[in-house]
């Protein structure tokens, strides 16, 4: 089999879709930061070579703040992944964003306080850009399948990722208005920074599954509000489906340009030479090409 080069991290609802569709092999894979969520599921899926992996686990008992988003990343780099497109249940900050409704986010706000965000803790210093988290070629390419979905993309929206996992209280919701947020979600991050550090095109399609808590409830109570968070969730689950398999045809044609392989250049500050061997050696997969450049000084 040819190496996977499109990772898909299935969140809630589209990881549970995709889970039953995937055929494939089922990858146990260990990584220097511990186990992924779940097996990854490697095969074909809409003409393309894909490496699936559901955020939560195969049977969703990974909240938030406990996913281990290192090892995910690491370990669809192990497999020679180079480009990912990740989707998250989102509560819309917005009227004009209807429930539903998917959004290829453009901007994210990092509200999370308890996660590891990043694989050079232990060294060398590293400070990649990060002023355009998602790749602008994968965005494109999502714009351009959009054209051929039934269900509204919304071609850009800031996410503001919040701990959880408990959803917001009023006066953040308004606060994250205020704040131009769109959406509120609990994944994106540090999922996006770690894709940024493991110089991978990374792009992100929320699903708002209803309006956040700035917005008065409909009538209908608690019950009717529930059952019509899990049909948007299933709906806006089947469109992100549906639309990733039509981008997984685009890709090709839009390969190169963005600068997401290259997001290391420039980011290490540290001398290598200062770096512990072992961490060195662990991290080889991200600085081997600083290290060749380092021994042909
Ligand atoms: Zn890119």
């Amino acid at each position: 089999m040819r190496p996977a080069t499109i990772g898909i991290i299935g969140g809630t609802g589209l990881g549970e879709l995709l889970l039953k569709q995937a055929g494939g092999e089922a990858l146990t894979i260990d990584t220097p930061f511990g186990a992924p969520s779940g097996p990854i599921v490697r095969g074909s899926w809409a003409g393309a070579e894909v490496a699936f992996l559901p955020r939560h686990g195969p049977r969703h008992t990974l909240n938030p703040s406990v996913v281990p988003y290192r090892a995910n990343i690491w370990a669809l780099k192990q497999l020679g992944v180079t480009t990912v497109i990740a989707s998250g249940a989102a509560g819309s900050l917005r009227q004009e964003m209807h429930p539903g409704e998917l959004v290829v986010c453009d901007q994210v706000i990092d509200r999370t306080f308890r996660r590891e965000s990043t694989f050079f803790e232990a060294g060398p210093v590293v400070h990649v850009a990060f002023a355009d988290p998602f790749c602008p070629r994968l965005r494109q390419a999502l714009l351009r399948a959009a054209q051929q979905v039934q269900t509204p993309v919304h071609d850009r929206g800031t996410y503001i990722c919040i701990e959880g996992p408990q959803f917001s209280t009023r006066a953040e919701a308004h606060l994250h208005r205020q704040w131009a947020g769109d959406l509120v979600g609990m994944t994106c991050l540090p999922e996006a920074k770690l894709a940024r550090e493991a110089e991978m095109c990374y792009a992100l399609i929320a699903l708002a599954t209803d309006y956040d808590c700035w917005r008065p409830a409909p009538p209908g109570g608690h019950d009717e509000l529930v059952k019509e968070v899990l049909a948007n969730l299933q709906r806006g689950s089947e469109a992100a489906a549906e639309l990733i398999r039509v981008t997984l045809a685009l890709l090709p044609a839009e390969a190169g340009g963005c600068g997401c392989g290259t997001a290391l250049d420039l980011a290490v500050w540290s001398d290598l030479s200062a770096t512990e061997a072992a961490t060195r050696t662990r991290l080889a997969p991200l600085l081997a090409r600083f290290e060749a450049a380092r021994a042909g000084k």
